[in-house]
């Protein structure tokens, strides 16, 4: 076994470079084939053998068949746009949108990559990089590869976070509320309802009826001109907790919310667009004590441990044993002014490692 060490400068360099060439690759959820090309054809370079799967997620399996350790990491960002924006070095930060979340996550996946192409795993290694984490994108990567695959433990590698260990999973539901009707002039057909009017009101009632599931309403769209009636009008809300179980009584309330207080002539549709399972990190006990063991072992403070909603969802959710670990630190995620500093790679890449090695032996095939 590779000894627990930060990583020497070098390595740190080519991570941050690495990081920095697949930030400057737009990968928007649903758009993530270049981007997924990139780490392709960088794991062939290693002499492994990675392909696409059915939904675009790139895997690789080192080591021999049999139910694998799986390391994740997403390939798509929150951003929608699909021209290149190139990350930025300033010193020790590395700045772009998606930099840290999640160029660094796979820049690091491909460290790892590295180190197992030149020390083969003694069990089965599944290297992964998924689609579809972010935004609607419902986990579909991930959920694709547990449905293909036999899974034994699962670690989700993003790029910021490495002074927090990510143990259990927050469920959440995404919730698409529409309002409709007639439409029509602001002046000449005034007193017709309008689908804004109505979506405003009902999403203040929703808001209201989510407690204790915690809710943000993160997309508001519809109406076309200011002096026309809106014919149409929705909104996306998330809704999160630890436990599933109220994330669905909220659902419930909120349905009935959406319909009470009914406008004459708006129609309101409510329709679940996407499911994440969650639950407390029980069943990941075994895994969560490596992690602390290998981040020790490189000089790691303790690391901060809570739920989260990563690609470690759809495993807990089946009662494989996951976590999320973070490989640097920086700002600003899901903003274009995102960044991370590079100096603390050489810790939290070397922790992922040891990470890797301990699991490797010690979680039984
Ligand atoms: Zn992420």
């Amino acid at each position: 076994m590779v000894p627990d060490a930060p990583l020497p400068a070098e390595e740190v360099e080519r991570i941050a470079a690495d990081a920095a060439l697949l930030c400057g690759i737009p990968a928007p959820t649903g758009h993530e084939g270049q981007r997924a090309q990139a780490v392709l054809e960088r794991l062939r370079e290693l002499g492994l053998e990675p392909a696409s799967d059915a939904v675009g997620n790139v895997v690789c399996r080192v080591g021999p068949p049999g139910p694998a350790l799986a390391l994740c990491a997403h390939l798509d960002t929150v951003f929608p746009s699909l021209e290149p924006q190139p990350a930025v070095r300033d010193g020790a930060r590395l700045g772009g949108p998606g930099v840290g979340d999640n160029a660094l996550g796979l820049a690091a996946l491909l460290a790892v990559a590295r180190a197992l192409a030149a020390d083969p795993p003694t069990g089965p290694v599944l290297l992964v990089a998924t689609v579809g984490e972010e935004g609607l994108g419902d986990l579909r990567g991930v959920t694709h590869l547990l449905d293909a695959e036999p899974v034994r433990a699962l670690v989700a590698i993003e790029g910021h976070g490495v002074d927090s260990l990510a143990v259990g999973a927050v469920a959440s539901a995404r919730v698409r509320v529409t309002c409709s009707g007639p439409g029509g002039h602001s002046w000449s057909d005034q007193g017709r309802p309008s689908a804004i009017h109505a979506l405003v009101s009902a999403a203040e009632r929703i808001l209201a009826a989510a407690p204790p599931a915690v809710a943000n309403v993160g997309v508001i769209e519809g109406g076309t001109a200011v002096n026309a009636i809106a014919e149409r009008a929705s909104l996306v809300l998330d809704l999160r907790h630890v436990d599933p179980a109220l994330v669905e009584q909220a659902l419930g309330r909120i349905e009935r919310a959406a319909r009470t207080a009914p406008v004459a002539g708006i129609a309101t549709a409510v329709e679940v667009v996407g499911r994440r399972p969650g639950g407390d990190g029980t069943v990941s006990a075994a895994l969560v004590e490596l992690a602390r063991e290998a981040r020790d072992a490189v000089g790691l403070e303790a690391a901060e441990e809570h739920p989260a909603s990563t690609d470690a969802n759809a495993a807990i959710g089946r009662g494989i044993p996951a976590l999320g670990v973070g490989v640097s630190r920086g700002e600003d995620a899901h903003t274009e002014r995102e960044w991370i500093a590079v100096p603390p790679i050489a810790y939290g890449a070397a922790a992922l490692l040891g990470l890797v090695r301990r699991a490797d032996e010690r979680i039984p095939v």
